[in-house]
């Protein structure tokens, strides 16, 4: 059965479908998360010869505070395996600074 344990070994660890952003705009300072879904938000990114190259996401994130847009990038190889990520009007922090920045409910 060690076939068998090697293939669902292989076929179990996809990278994880949901990829939490987290940022801090730079206006208000105000954190937000969202959720790209690396199924349904990732856009098929071409090259000039139309030969698929990877996958890119354009995402919009709005805080509460001061309600201006930030725009954030990831693109994405073949496999959909994160390449690079860049934001304009905010910055991306990591998951812990961003729950210690959180209001204690
Ligand atoms: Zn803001």
């Amino acid at each position: 059965m060690s076939w068998l344990k090697r293939i669902f070994g292989i076929q179990l660890t996809p990278p994880e479908r949901a990829i939490v952003l987290y940022v801090r705009c730079d206006r208000c300072q105000s954190t937000v998360s969202v959720r790209v879904d690396r199924y349904n938000d990732l856009a098929i990114e071409y090259n000039e010869r139309e030969v698929e190259v990877g996958f890119v996401v354009n995402k919009p994130i709005m805080d509460t505070k001061c309600f201006r847009v930030m725009q954030a990038t990831l693109t994405f190889d073949t496999h959909r395996i994160e390449q690079s990520r860049t934001i304009s009007g905010g910055a991306f922090i990591d998951e812990a600074t961003y729950r210690a920045l959180q209001p204690t409910p």
